[in-house]
């Protein structure tokens, strides 16, 4: 079937063994503009079960020619790959604004994010894949490498519709794997955009393949497929915990990037304004949609009143739009089911009696009516057992929790079950490093919001964040490789290791 490239509303299909083909099945479903819901920016293949079996298939037929082209080979294409993500970096930030909904600018920079990872891992692909060591009996080496596991799976959410999927397949694709990707069914057309431009840039057919669909369908069936040696998830806790209990059964190799309730610490002798900029940032860039947000404010009670006082008039100020015009400071949230959820947490809040200083309902003036767009929501006095302070909303909702002091502050951040990103803000080298020390989390800042990872470090998160796994940096390979250790004996005689060492 011919891939549409004009941006309409056209019908797409999976990409399987290097063809686009309709869903087994038949059905479709729609991706919505969130901005404006009655804006179908196209029909998906509903893949099924049986799409998953071809693709799968095609990837194990794939697989083997990619495990023996070299590695610096395989980088290539990721090197060509990241240079069309750059020439097309404009029109693919328009298109994800459109169909996620972030503001432009935050759109370019989730392409840009897959611009990197395509780079980094492209110079991984000539950097060393194992650790030569040396033997304790004369006459022999040893060695391990890093090998590829196979047929792998990428499961991936909607909130970062370019980047999250550039972190997973760049390094399962230099590793050497096959991989099927299941986008989220909220962001296909940004997922079917880069598999086009890894098959431009020479991915040979079957290597990369996609599947569109809904979770507990394709999903589904691509974690429980049994020649799908490793899966590799980011999304909710809810679903990850579902995934790791099937993988746990199966014997397969899982890795989970999850949820958090990330927080900022204000110290009393920290610089409010930057303070303040921070949590504006992190707590309402992508509407809070991201896996970092900034969702509690864990505040000094010696600067509360000021610190409120100055956030309050800035959030005041944030206008709600279409990511697409440039005025707009926080754009809609992904979807209607989504809008309510959010919804729900501010009736639990009031319930809760913690208090409402913005926010906090639908906006339905003008515009905003045509798409999914929730008020900027500031709540204060929230104590730490709060649902609103436990559990992660995912959305534009941000409450402010006061603290006796750092350490106050410290076992408050440290009281959830999430443990991705925290933050501290403070003047003082020694109580940030005290607190780094302290934090629970895989990533900590300091004088920074809990948003802004960049690609050549580790991400991830520690307790019911993750499992242990780590993304970009140098880690991302261990996800999606196996070690092989390897010993050659040239002595001619037969050693044994433990009990012939030091002899001869
Ligand atoms: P989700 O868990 O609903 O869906 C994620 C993906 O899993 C989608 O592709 C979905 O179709 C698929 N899926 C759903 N049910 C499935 C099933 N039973 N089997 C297999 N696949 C299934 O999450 P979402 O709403 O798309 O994304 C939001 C969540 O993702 C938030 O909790 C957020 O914190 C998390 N997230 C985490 C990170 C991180 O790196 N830690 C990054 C971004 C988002």
């Amino acid at each position: 079937m011919e891939q549409p490239s004009a941006l309409e509303a056209r019908t797409y299909g999976n990409l399987i063994g290097g063809e686009w083909r309709a869903a087994r099945g038949g059905d479709t479903f729609d991706s919505l503009n969130p901005a404006r819901r009655s804006e179908v920016l196209g029909h998906f293949a509903r893949g099924s079960t049986l799409d998953i079996e071809d693709a799968v298939s095609a990837a194990v037929a794939a697989q083997p020619g990619w495990q023996r082209t070299p590695m610096p080979l395989r980088a290539e294409v990721l090197a060509r790959a990241g240079r069309l993500l750059e020439e097309r970096k404009e029109e693919l930030g328009r298109l994800m604004t459109r169909e996620m909904g972030k503001v432009l600018t935050e759109a370019l920079g989730d392409v840009q994010e897959g611009i990197d990872m395509a780079k980094y891992m492209a110079g991984q692909g000539r950097m060393p894949v194992g650790e030569v060591v040396p033997s304790e009996l004369r006459d022999k080496r040893c060695f391990a490498e890093r090998v590829p596991i196979g047929v792998v799976g990428c499961i991936t959410p909607w909130n970062f519709p370019m980047a999250i999927p550039c972190w997973k397949l760049m390094p399962a694709l230099l590793a050497g794997n096959a991989v099927v990707f299941k986008p989220a069914e909220d962001t296909p057309l940004v997922a079917i955009r880069l598999a086009e431009i890894l098959v431009e840039a020479g991915l040979p057919p079957g290597v990369l393949n996609l599947v569109t669909g809904l979770g507990d369908e394709a999903g589904a069936a691509l974690v429980s497929h049994p020649r799908v040696r490793a899966v590799s998830f980011t999304g909710s806790m809810e679903v990850g915990n579902q995934i790791a209990a099937t993988c746990g059964k199966l014997g397969k190799r899982v890795s989970l990037e999850l949820g958090g309730k990330n927080a900022m610490l204000v110290a009393a002798d920290a610089d409010l304004e930057l303070a303040v900029d921070g949590a504006l940032w992190g707590g309402f860039g992508t509407t809070g949609q991201r896996c970092t947000a900034t969702s509690r404010l864990i505040v000094d009670r010696q600067v509360l009143g000021d610190f409120q006082e100055r956030l309050l008039d800035r959030v005041g100020r944030l206008r709600l739009g279409d990511g697409l015009d440039p005025a707009t400071d926080v754009g809609p949230v992904i979807n209607s089911k989504q809008l309510r959820r959010i919804h729900s947490y501010t009736e639990v809040g009031k319930q809760e009696s913690a208090r409402l200083l913005t926010g906090g309902e639908v906006a339905e003036e003008g515009e905003l009516s045509l798409g999914n767009f929730y008020r900027p929501t500031l709540f204060t006095d929230v104590r730490p057992e709060m649902r609103i302070a436990q559990e992660e909303i995912f959305g534009p909702t941000v409450s402010v929790l006061p603290a006796e002091d750092l350490a106050d502050a410290v076992r408050i951040a440290n009281g959830t079950r999430y443990g991705l990103s925290l933050a501290v803000y403070t003047r003082d080298l020694s109580r940030a490093f005290w607190a780094v020390d302290r934090l629970e989390s895989g990533i900590v800042y300091v004088n920074a919001p809990t948003i802004g990872a960049e690609i050549q470090l580790p991400f991830g998160g520690v307790k019911g964040t993750g499992n242990g796994h780590r993304e970009a940096g140098t880690t991302a390979l261990d996800e999606f490789t196996e070690w092989k250790t390897v010993y050659i004996d040239y002595s001619g005689r037969l050693q044994r290791a433990q009990i012939d060492t030091g002899q001869g």
